[in-house]
């Protein structure tokens, strides 16, 4: 069996130095994963997308795709603030043992 493997760059903004972010795209399907810190993660997700979908097949127009992480956008930084502030809510809940 002979793996194609497209690689396929669309390089976001780009910050030298930043970290690595990687998603896999299954042109076929039209869809993009999560990025993932590790390239590692992103083709175990597509190879259990190509395992549900594709019976184990590869799919034409099937990528990762790796990015440069960048800065959030201020819009984004509202986001993660909500978050961060959910999760230091949830850490202080458990442990004075509210939650
Ligand atoms: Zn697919």
């Amino acid at each position: 069996m002979t793996r194609r493997e497209q690689t396929t760059r669309r390089q976001a903004q780009h910050s030298p130095g930043g970290p690595q972010m990687h998603r896999y795209e299954c042109g076929n399907c039209n869809l993009v994963s999560d990025p993932y810190p590790f390239r590692r993660s992103a083709e175990a997700y597509g190879h259990e997308h190509r395992k549900k979908r594709h019976d184990g097949m590869h799919p034409l127009n099937e990528a990762i795709l790796t990015a440069a992480g960048r800065m959030p956008e201020k819009s984004e930084w509202r986001v993660m603030a909500i978050v961060g502030a959910l999760i230091l809510v949830g850490l202080v809940s458990k442990a004075l043992g509210i939650g």
